[in-house]
């Protein structure tokens, strides 16, 4: 499986971004490695420049939220189906951010989740614990009730990515060790084998993320059971992204 490494830019860049897709590919050569799956997930404002340039150059795009809802009175949202008609590919659904500032439960992640699926998209869940809950011993059980009240009935490895991101590693600098990365990834490809069966649980892609940079990418994807990274500042910069899709 390639190695999916993922830009979520949250609520950073301009207009002129949309020729960071160029940028990344002149930096890499004009070669995305045949072990890496670029993903670029910028406000969705920019999506569809930055979808139209990500595609040219053999990369994907994303949004970084959506609504469940089709279509209504929900004032500053977009749908799935909208982030789709902006050519979007993936869409993040229940960022810790999401959680923790703009209401998302485990049941509204679903339902984004679903939309997301219904509109042919992938859906890129995030669960993680908080420090308090990794601390009292309560990370396995937080991130196995998330997964279980998160993930559709409709999810296949094929239209879904699961994005482990430990709350306390995000933007801070901190990352989980190594052998925690492990043992949670085994954890959630468990988990989701006691959903949906073995065969999807074999091909589910798990992404780390939490302060993934270029001095620790290439330990952490080349850690057991991690498929790919989902990196917020490093990856702002292109040369710092560049070498973290080259660490895969
Ligand atoms: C993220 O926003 O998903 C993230 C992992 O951020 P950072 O890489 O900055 O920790």
């Amino acid at each position: 499986m390639k190695k999916l490494i993922a830009a979520n830019w949250k609520m950073n860049g301009q207009a002129d971004w949309s020729d960071k897709p160029a940028q990344l590919s002149t930096i890499l050569d004009g070669t995305i490695p045949k072990t890496a799956q670029v993903l670029i997930c910028p406000p969705s404002v920019y999506l569809t420049q930055i979808a139209d340039n990500a595609h040219k150059y053999g990369m994907n795009a994303g949004a970084q939220n959506c609504h469940s809802a089709e279509s209504g009175a929900f004032t500053g949202e977009i749908s799935a189906q909208m982030a789709a008609d902006c050519h979007a590919d993936y869409v993040i659904c229940g960022h810790s951010e999401r959680r923790a500032m703009f209401g998302d439960t485990d049941a509204v992640v679903q339902a984004k989740a679903t939309s997301v699926i219904q509109s042919a998209m992938v859906a890129i869940i995030c669960v993680g614990e908080t420090l308090e809950q990794r601390e009292s011993g309560a990370a396995n059980s937080t991130v196995e009730a998330q997964l279980r009240a998160s993930i559709p009935e409709a999810s296949t490895a094929l239209n879904t990515v699961i994005a482990y991101e430990p709350v306390w590693a995000i933007g801070t600098g901190k990352t989980a060790t190594l052998d925690d990365i492990e043992k949670m990834h085994a954890h959630i490809r468990s988990v989701y084998h006691d959903m949906f069966g073995a065969r999807s649980a074999k091909d589910l892609c798990i992404q780390y993320g939490g302060s993934v940079k270029p001095s620790n990418a290439k330990d952490i994807l080349s850690t057991k059971g991690v498929d790919g990274a989902l990196v917020g500042g490093a990856s702002l910069k292109m040369e710092d992204f560049a070498k973290i899709i080259l660490a895969a």
